[in-house]
């Protein structure tokens, strides 16, 4: 698949001083697209009305440059112990999306050109640690491969980390845009989880990302690289068919994967779960989506949250867990959720 590119940019007047965002400023001019100047990255909108699908396929197109302010980093339990935001929301368009739904308006994508500044809070998260391992999450906010083509922040990060004795990255991505990182130097201390799915999921519901054989080159790529790695299989549908194609997609990738004996290899399972607000925005920007959001079908846990009933979530969760100490005898299943 193509590297993003977008069809316009903003630039916060404060993120000029860092050299990265004058080359950017600089690049995206040469490629004739249009450059404006803002004074904050917070509220932004088209200028004209448009429709909630409208509305969020103008928000994908556009880029923001800016800066982090605030560094002081939130938990980011279960996978890590602090997020690290180095750019917000990407490229793709899942129609299932809980960061999309979270954004809301504000789906579009934000770089950050003070990188330097965010690996000096996580030295401070650090050091608070006491001795203790503290793990950072790079995706909790977006997909930071999608957008490495014009940063070069998780490259950073990954050489920053290799020498943090008691610092770990963690990375998830729906994107396969691995090779600029093959040769760093990251020394195990970050771990890539790729998000699978069966075709069915990824051809249905996550557009503009990279297709599930795109991602497993990618995974293979980075297992030969000697990175630690996982794979996050969410979210887990029930549809017609499922146990077939979440079978079949185990085996390809057990067959596929150059070690998948690999001791360090992980699952994290998530099922498919809504809300009321999620389910208004999905109908809303996607009005034929094949999502079902049917509440009558699901078990209602209380604060609006929707899941499958709990008969059909145990059956998945058996099903799931048989498969991968099948074919992944070594392999860890962190959760399933
Ligand atoms: Fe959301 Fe991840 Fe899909 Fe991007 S790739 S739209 S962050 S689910």
């Amino acid at each position: 698949m193509k590297e993003f590119v977008p069809k316009r940019v903003f630039i916060e007047e404060g993120a000029l001083q860092y050299t990265l965002a004058k080359e950017l400023d600089n690049k995206f001019k040469n490629q004739g697209i249009p450059v404006e100047y803002i004074e904050s990255h917070n509220r932004l909108n088209p200028k004209e009305e448009m429709s909630p699908t409208a509305l969020f396929n103008w928000t994908k197109e556009t880029l923001v440059v800016g800066v982090k302010k605030t560094l002081k980093f939130q938990s980011c339990h279960p996978s890590a112990d602090y997020r690290v935001v180095t750019n917000t929301s990407c490229p793709a368009k899942c129609e299932y999306c809980y960061l999309a739904k979270n954004l809301g308006s504000a789906s579009y994508l934000r770089i950050y050109v003070n990188i330097d500044e965010i690996l000096e809070a996580v030295k401070k998260h650090i050091d608070k640690g006491e001795g203790k391992l503290v793990t950072f999450e790079a995706s909790s906010s977006s997909d930071p491969l999608a957008v490495e083509h014009l940063t070069g922040n998780l490259q950073k990060m990954i050489e920053f980390f290799s020498k943090e004795e008691k610092g770990r990255l963690r990375v998830v991505t729906k994107f396969a845009f691995v090779d600029k990182l093959l040769d760093l130097d990251h020394n195990n201390h970050t771990k890539f989880r790729f998000s699978i799915n069966s075709n069915y999921v990824i051809d249905s519901f996550e557009h503009l990302t990279a297709n599930l054989k795109e991602r497993i080159t990618a995974a293979n790529k980075i297992q030969q690289a000697g990175y630690p790695l996982g794979f996050i299989i969410a979210p887990l549908m029930i549809y017609e068919g499922w146990k077939d194609d979440y079978k079949k997609m185990l085996f390809n990738l057990s067959k596929t994967l150059k070690s998948p004996k690999d001791k360090n290899l992980s699952f994290e399972l998530i099922m498919h779960r809504f809300t009321t607000k999620s389910k208004k925005l999905i109908e809303s920007r996607f009005p034929n989506t094949k999502l079902t959001l049917d509440k009558e079908q699901y078990h209602h846990k209380g604060f609006g949250k929707y899941v499958y009933p709990p008969d059909e979530a145990e059956e998945m969760k058996i099903f799931m867990e048989d498969n991968i100490k099948e074919l992944f005898p070594q392999a860890k299943i962190e959760y399933f959720t």
